[in-house]
């Protein structure tokens, strides 16, 4: 049937590489402020990728930290000096919730920002397969963080089949519990804020490297990471 638009319709969508769908431009480092990405020859402002990039890292820095203060009210109490800090862990547990559910509504707005043919499908059907978190990129960035991607713990897993289709969940922040206790102290704040200005600042930096693996992660597909299998629905 002709299309009501005559001849002038858009051409579909070409199909995605299996990964490697970007670059960075010619000259990437060189002009500043012109900094932008490529895909199927349409330039992006990399601003976009950034961020939904640290809105997730943010979400995902505030959910597990929220589920470490969640463990912590697990733990008996015994003495007044307990009961101070349970109260200090649930005046936190109540500012965390809020947060969440802030950021939570600011991914959501980065997300639907994306120009919707090419990037949006390609983000959603990224988060189509929950087997997604294993892309390599993202478990090596997990394990050069000094995250459980880097332990036999298997805590990134078990975080993931316990948490499905949950966002800001997956690989570990500063805010992971168990990379706390492997550590043997709980972050300070500010080096919970320190370390989001650091993943920020990689991402902006005027060497892409760091930036191409995350968008690649985040936007590209990858065939063969639906060969894991499915958790069964709950
Ligand atoms: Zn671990
Ligand atoms: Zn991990
Ligand atoms: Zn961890």
């Amino acid at each position: 049937m002709p299309s009501i638009f005559g001849k002038k319709t858009k051409p579909p969508v070409p199909t995605m590489l299996d990964g490697g769908n970007f670059k960075p431009v010619k000259d990437y480092a060189k002009y500043y402020n012109k900094y932008a990405i490529k895909c199927q020859e349409v330039k992006y402002d990399r601003s976009i990728f950034v961020d939904v990039i640290v809105a997730d890292m943010t979400l995902r820095g505030l959910v597990q930290h929220c589920e470490s203060v969640k463990k912590k009210l697990e733990l008996p109490v015994f003495t007044p000096e307990d009961k101070s800090k349970v109260q200090k862990w649930e005046e936190e547990l109540h500012h965390l919730q809020e947060a969440i559910s802030f950021q939570q509504h600011r991914l959501y707005e980065c997300a639907t920002f994306l120009p919707r043919q090419p990037l949006k499908q390609m983000y959603d059907s990224v988060r189509e397969n929950p087997a997604w978190y294993c892309h390599p990129e993202i478990v090596e960035d997990c394990a050069k963080r000094g995250g459980c991607c880097g332990r036999s713990c298997g805590y990134c897993q078990t975080r993931h089949l316990t948490t499905l289709r949950a966002k800001g969940i997956v690989h570990c922040t500063i805010g992971c519990s168990c990379c706390s206790e492997h550590r043997g102290a709980d972050p300070s704040p500010e080096e919970r804020t320190g370390v989001n200005k650091m993943i920020e600042s990689m991402l902006l930096s005027s060497n892409p490297t760091y930036l191409m693996k995350m968008i690649e992660a985040y936007f590209s597909k990858l065939a063969y990471l639906t060969e894991v299998t499915r958790p069964k629905k709950e």
